[in-house]
C-alpha cells in the first residue's frame, strides 16, 4: 500500500540548517557575536522554546542578504545532502511510495539540493523570500510554513492530494513532531542522524539515530 512519506529538509535530508548556512556566509568570519546570536535563536526554535515565525524574523534581522549570495549558498547547499539519504529516497520511490519534502526553510536555498535528491519542484513545499531591490526584505507571510504549527496542515493537504491512507513525517525538529501531534500526519519518526535534539527524542514514538536505522523503520 503506497504511503505518503514527508521528509523535513534542514538537518534531515540535508546535513545543514540552510538559513543559518546562508546567514553565516553573509556574516563571514568577522562577526562572531552575531553568529552566536544566530545559533542561540536556532537552538531555541528547534527545542520549541521560541515561536517559529519569531525565530525567522529574528534570524533575518541579523544581517542583509542579497539574491546573489542566496544563489551562491544554494549551489553550496547542493553538496550538503545527508550521506546515504538518496538511497533511502530511491528505494521508497521504487516501492511507489509518495515522497515529499516539507520545509520551514526557503525554496530559493533548498531547491537545487532537493532536485539532486530526485524531488520534482511539485514535490517540495517551503517558504519563500520577499526580495526588494536585490535584497531580502522578508518572507511570504501567507505561507503556512512560515508559522508554528504550519507543517501539519501542509502534510494533511498532501495526504488528501495523493490519496494515501497513511502519512508519515520524518524530521529532527519539534515542528516535525508537532505535525504529527496535531493530527496532520499519522506517524512520526524522529531523526537524529545529523543533530540529536533531546526534546524531540523524548517525545518521538519512533526515533532513528542514523540513516540505516531510518531505512529499517521505513522499509523494514
Ligand atoms: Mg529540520
Amino acid at each position: 500500500m503506497p504511503r505518503l512519506i514527508v521528509f523535513d529538509v534542514d538537518s534531515t535530508l540535508l546535513r545543514v540548517e540552510t538559513l543559518d548556512f546562508l546567514i553565516e556566509r553573509a556574516l563571514g568570519q568577522a562577526d562572531g557575536e552575531a553568529a552566536d546570536a544566530l545559533h542561540a535563536i536556532t537552538a531555541q526554535g528547534m527545542a520549541g522554546e521560541m515561536d517559529f515565525r519569531k525565530s525567522l524574523e529574528a534570524r533575518l534581522s541579523i544581517t542583509t542578504l542579497s539574491e546573489a549570495l542566496i544563489a551562491e549558498a544554494a549551489q553550496a547547499i547542493a553538496g550538503e545532502a545527508t550521506p546515504g539519504i538518496k538511497g533511502v529516497l530511491d528505494r521508497l520511490r521504487a516501492r511507489e511510495h509518495e515522497v515529499y519534502a516539507v520545509s520551514g526553510g526557503f525554496m530559493e536555498l533548498i531547491q537545487p539540493a532537493l532536485e539532486a535528491l530526485g524531488f520534482a519542484p511539485g514535490e517540495i513545499r517551503a517558504n519563500r523570500f520577499v526580495v526588494e531591490g536585490g535584497q531580502v526584505a522578508g518572507f511570504d507571510r501567507n505561507n503556512p510554513l512560515s508559522r508554528s504549527g504550519g507543517k501539519g496542515p501542509v502534510v494533511g493537504s498532501l495526504k488528501a492530494q495523493t490519496g494515501c491512507d497513511l502519512a508519515i513525517i520524518v524530521g529532527d525538529g519539534i515542528t516535525d513532531y508537532e505535525a504529527f501531534a496535531g493530527g496532520g500526519a499519522d506517524a512520526f519518526i524522529g531523526f537524529g542522524g545529523v543533530t540529536r535534539r533531546e526534546a524531540v527524542a523524548a517525545k518521538a514514538p519512533a526515533y532513528a539515530d542514523d540513516v540505516k536505522a531510518l531505512e529499517k523503520l521505513l522499509l523494514g
